[in-house]
Order: C-alpha cells, then structure tokens, then sequence
C-alpha cells in the first residue's frame, strides 16, 4: 500500500487530505481523535435509528405572539404528536434573532407526510399548538422543513489502541434529554486533561479519558434510553404515567431540583470529575 504525502498541518492539526488519497496508508499517528458524529464510520454498530425522528425548521423570531426567549416548550398529545419551539439564536453576531420549531414524526410516516398536502399537516400541526401559527403560515413546500433521524447507540470500545472517540461517535441518542451537545464538550475536555496529565503514551492517555468520562456517559445513555419513549412512542400508558402521576409529583420539592439536574446533565458529577467544580 503506497504512503499518502500529507499537507502540512494547519494550526487546528485538522489535516485535510489531498484528493486520490483514499488506500493509502497515513500515519502513524499518536493518537486519532474519533469526532464525526454518530454517523461516523469508525464507529461501530448498532447503527438502528429510533422510530421517531423530527422535522425541523428555523424562523424569524414570532413578534406577534409570546415564546420565552430563555426556554425551549413543548405540546404534546399523548407521545406520538409532540411539538416544540426553542430559541435558536441569530445567524449572525447582532443579527435578528430566530426561533426553531420541531415536529415529532414516525420515520414509517415520512413518505406519507411528503406525498399529502402541506396545508393539511399545518391544519394538524396548528390545532395541536394555535400560537405556532405565525411561524408555520409562510412555509410553502415540504423541503422548507429538514427531517432529523435519531439513532441510539454507545460505542462498546470508545477507546482502542490509538483511537478514542468522542461525543457522538462514541455515544448516539435522541434529543429529548438535550445532553449530546454538553456530553460531547465534556469528552473533548476530558481528553485535553487526559491527555496533559498522561502523555507517556495513547494507552495511559485513554485510560485516564475513559476514568473521566465513562461513568457519566453510561448513565445519560441508560436514562436516554429509559425515557425517550415517555415523549416520543406511540405508548398510551407511557404519556398517562407522565401526565397524571409525573407531573404531579413533579411539583413538589425536591422534584424541581432534581429534574433539574436531571436535564442539564447534572447527574454522576461530572463537573466534579473533570475537577471544573469545587466540592463545596
Ligand atoms: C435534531 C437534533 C436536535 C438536537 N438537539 C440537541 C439539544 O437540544 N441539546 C443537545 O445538547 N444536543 C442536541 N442534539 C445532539 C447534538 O447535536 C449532538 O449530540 C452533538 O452535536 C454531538 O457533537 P459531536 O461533535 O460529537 O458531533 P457532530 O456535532 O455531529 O459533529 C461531527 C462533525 O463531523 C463532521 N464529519 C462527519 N463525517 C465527516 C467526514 N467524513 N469528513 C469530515 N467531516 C466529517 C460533520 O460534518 C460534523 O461537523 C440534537 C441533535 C439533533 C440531530
């Protein structure tokens, strides 16, 4: 297998290879640094995707109605309709701000939804939530809406001789604890630590990662994978647990705090860990 002449790296050592450079041998390397996502192809299967995916579009911030600018919401009926809005900030620094909204969609029911007309989905769509009305009146076709598919899995050996994955590519989910984003900083933090602590070699590099990381990442896959169903299924006892018996109860101290924490990825200490918070 011939050797591939690499570019020089640039300042961010991303290094692009040159065009023709697929079968050839790169390298070696001290480390690779797995970061594609969840599609990436260095990770392994399973690769199934969760039934339930969503169509997304972003807006101009709605001025004639009112949606917490600090706070996503959601409508559901039951857990097999479910809709969303959230602040998605501007596309550019000072920009006008703009406001994203979600559709909850069977992935069987894609084709469906494409062939039939788009007035009768926002008729549907409108009746679920009457104030998003403004924000879905002015699109005009199907493709003013992106479909985002959802896939579930941690990789069995996010590190492996010289190769350690981080964020998605080591471990996939749903959105509706709102983590990836956080879990995947928290890796590439981790790793940087690891990696100033423990450069003898990739073996002691990604041992002291993996002592960092994996406890925290196992709970938020395990928590992901127990209550995504709660919102997105098409489960009739999952939505009447959540509405009649969770929401209740969610009301009373200490269930606000540890919602809380539940969601903003409290959960297993992870700060402490990462020593980026005091005990105290
Ligand atoms: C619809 C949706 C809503 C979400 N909502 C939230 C939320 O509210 N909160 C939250 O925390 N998380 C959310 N997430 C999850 C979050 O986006 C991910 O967990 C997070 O982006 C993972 O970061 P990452 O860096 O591991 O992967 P990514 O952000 O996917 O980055 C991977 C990068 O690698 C690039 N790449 C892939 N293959 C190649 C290749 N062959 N060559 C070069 N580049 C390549 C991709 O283009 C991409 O830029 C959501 C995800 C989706 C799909």
């Amino acid at each position: 297998m011939p050797t591939c002449r690499l570019p020089r790296p640039t300042r961010s050592a991303v290094i692009s290879l040159p065009p023709g450079a697929a079968g050839c041998r790169l390298g070696p390397f001290d480390l690779l640094i797995d970061a594609l996502g969840a599609r990436s192809p260095l990770s392994s299967d399973p690769r199934r995707e969760l039934p339930f995916g969503a169509l997304w579009v972003t807006r101009p911030w709605p001025m004639d109605v009112y949606f917490p600018a600090d706070a996503l919401e959601q409508r559901y009926r039951r857990a097999d309709r479910m809709a969303g809005v959230m602040p998605s900030g501007a596309e550019e620094e000072g920009g006008a701000p703009t406001a994203t909204y979600f559709w909850s969609l069977p992935l069987r029911d894609h084709d469906r939804w494409q062939r039939s007309a788009l007035a009768d989905w926002k008729q549907e769509a409108i009746a679920l939530w009457p104030e998003t009305e403004s924000l879905l009146a002015p699109l005009e076709t199907h493709e003013d809406l992106s479909l985002a598919r959802y896939r579930h899995r941690t990789h069995e050996q996010p590190a492996k001789g010289r190769l350690v994955h981080v964020g998605d590519s080591w471990h996939a989910a749903s959105p509706q604890l709102g983590q990836g984003a956080n879990m995947a900083l928290l890796d590439a933090w981790a790793l940087s630590r690891a990696l100033r602590d423990q450069p003898r070699d990739a073996a002691s590099v990604a041992g002291r990662y993996l002592k960092m990381r994996r406890g925290h990442v196992r709970l938020y896959q395990a928590m992901s994978r127990m209550f995504t169903p709660v919102y997105q299924s098409h489960s009739r006892l999952l939505p009447l647990l959540r509405d009649w018996i969770a929401a209740p109860l969610m009301q009373w101290p200490p269930a606000p705090r540890l919602l809380a924490g539940m969601v903003s990825g409290a959960y297993g200490r992870p700060l402490h860990t990462l020593a980026l918070l005091d005990d105290n």
